[in-house]
């Protein structure tokens, strides 16, 4: 997809009725919450959501970028699997040109946050100030997180993550489109239209509020 434009770029943003049952279709339930959807597949698919920083039903949410596509996913679940995330916090401990480098990730993983906050309505959300996610700004607490935050925000942002996209690329690549096959594109999707697409939001829906993965959730509880 070209992003030659400011405003080809803003448009490809937007979530789309197309693109927010594809989300559900990738994650097997429904999504809602999506304002934006910051980093697609070649084909145009989604590979990342974005979600408000303040949910509809008013909760305060830090975990912005969410990583859909499911050849990711579980890409990214092997590199979890096994075990690089204890080799990062290793290097993150032995590397102060590292550690930095993440505190500055961190930084910006705030900073888009708040852009995205302002562009959705939702404005400022100070309950969870500085709080970012997977374990930033000093540990590695889930990959998928980082993985995340480095396809919505380009290269050279999160060492971590770009790091990680590295050692998937046997099953993963920027330069190629995994979609066909990796979900189901049969029948009903899970949901079509519980996303927010401005601030008035939606009334409550009763399920789930957003797609947290069951170990992110746990791994980025503030502390
Ligand atoms: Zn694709």
């Amino acid at each position: 997809m070209e992003h030659n434009t400011a405003a080809a770029r803003d448009e490809s943003r937007q979530p789309s009725a197309h693109d927010l049952e594809v989300l559900s279709r990738q994650l097997g339930r429904p999504v809602r919450d999506v304002v934006e959807i910051p980093a697609r597949c070649i084909c145009g698919n989604p590979l990342v959501a974005a979600t408000a920083p303040r949910l509809s039903n008013g909760t305060p949410f830090p975990t912005t970028f969410y990583l859909t596509h499911p050849v990711i996913t579980s890409a990214v679940s092997r590199l979890e699997a096994a075990g690089v995330m204890n080799e990062m916090n290793d290097q993150l401990a032995a590397d102060d040109d590292l550690s930095a480098a993440y505190r500055s990730a961190h930084d910006a993983y705030l900073e888009a946050r708040n852009a995205i906050g302002e562009r959705s309505g939702i404005g400022p959300v100070p309950e969870i100030d500085g709080i970012s996610a997977g374990g930033m700004p000093t540990r590695v607490k889930c990959l998928h997180v980082l993985v995340g935050h480095s396809l919505a925000a380009g290269p050279g942002v999160n060492p971590l993550g770009d790091e990680s996209l590295d050692r998937i690329k046997e099953w993963w690549t920027a330069d190629r489109c995994y979609c066909e096959g990796a979900w189901d594109t049969s029948g009903e999707a899970p949901s079509r239209d519980l996303s927010r697409h401005g601030p008035q939001g939606l009334p409550d829906i009763v399920g789930r509020p957003a797609p947290i993965r069951k170990s992110a959730a746990t791994a980025e509880a503030p502390e």
